[in-house]
């Protein structure tokens, strides 16, 4: 059986920001460094899954 599981963190491959998932908002939480504000993020995931422009 497989099981598509979403990631549950996300790191930008420029700035350094770190992301967690938050079941509870449905969103993205950033953890410690907010990284660069103006960073077009590249996140270390798979690119198809994102459920909302940031
Ligand atoms: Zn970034």
């Amino acid at each position: 059986m497989v099981t598509i599981t979403p990631p549950e963190d996300r790191r930008c491959e420029r700035c350094g920001r770190k992301d967690c998932w938050d079941d509870g908002n449905d969103n993205w939480t950033v953890v410690g460094d907010h990284g660069n504000p103006f960073c077009i993020h590249e996140w270390n995931i798979n690119g198809t899954y994102s459920p909302f422009e940031a």
